[in-house]
């Protein structure tokens, strides 16, 4: 135990993570390597050489939790701590996940920690805004990405919506992402024959609806069929960023037309 906290208080420097491949660690040689070469030797090649390297058995960002809980917990606050807490947003730890993670060691291992370490995490975290890092949690729980704002139909939205091109070949399939409240006005994917729209939702929690009939809400996994010639609009529910698939169907002539904005009357009746 007593040799853990020390090695931890001398990995300065930065090392280098490539996916499930080896750490690479030099600050134990760069401090100690002369006044204790067996000590630089356990950091570099031992603790992070083949523990932390070890990420088939536990991931960088359950590893970066498990240190920096330890470290507050033991009262250090010093430079490892900055050290441990900058690698733990490298390796995906949110701005709101530190803050959680800090309140709760709080309790367990003393209210003056929590305090001494959150003015460390504020400096790390500093740059990271709420509505940035809301959105890199999303893109955690999402297998296909967020992509770029939407701004080619920003006039059709109100909100923020994001668009990644899934499959540009044999189906024109799309990752459509709304932060929390924002949905597309009401519209009709006009078509002569066939055409129309399916969306998949893929994470978080929105609603479709077709004109003259409640909203459906579309959870990961729900499928919805949309024919040609129905007005309609979908998006995120209020309090949830939302991503769905969305199926271009062939048909012949087709075409959107765009309509009017989903109010806030109508949008605040959902629950
Ligand atoms: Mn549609």
């Amino acid at each position: 135990m007593d040799r853990i906290i020390l090695i931890s208080v001398f990995t300065l420097f930065t090392f280098h993570v490539m996916a499930q491949e080896k750490i690479v660690q030099t600050a134990g040689r760069d401090q100690l390597g002369e006044f204790a070469p067996k000590f630089a030797e356990l950091n570099d090649d031992v603790l992070f050489g083949e523990v932390w390297s070890r990420t088939d058995k536990l991931g960088l960002r359950d590893r970066s939790l498990v240190t920096i809980t330890s470290l507050i917990s033991q009262g250090i606050t010093d430079n490892s701590l900055v050290f441990h807490l900058q690698s733990a947003k490298k390796n995906g730890i949110t701005r709101t996940e530190i803050a959680e993670i800090i309140t709760h060691i709080g309790f367990y291992a003393g209210w003056p920690k929590a305090w001494a370490a959150f003015n460390l995490a504020k400096g790390v975290w500093a740059e990271d805004t709420a509505g940035e890092d809301a959105k890199a949690t999303f893109q955690r729980e999402m297998i296909f990405p967020i992509g770029e704002p939407n701004t080619a139909y920003a006039q059709y939205f109100i909100g923020k919506s994001y668009l990644a091109p899934i499959s540009r070949e044999q189906v024109n399939i799309s990752n459509v992402t709304f932060e929390p409240g924002c949905r597309n006005n009401w519209h009709i994917h006009k078509a002569t024959h066939g055409g129309g729209q399916m969306l998949i939702g893929v994470a978080g929690r929105g609603w479709y609806q077709e004109e003259g009939k409640p909203a459906v809400e579309i959870l990961p996994g729900t499928v919805i069929h949309i024919p040609a010639g129905v007005k309609h609009w979908h998006g995120a529910a209020a309090d949830s960023w939302f991503a769905h698939l969305a199926f271009e169907i062939a048909g012949e002539n087709a075409s959107n037309e765009w309509l009017e904005p989903v109010t806030d009357e109508q949008y605040g009746m959902l629950e």
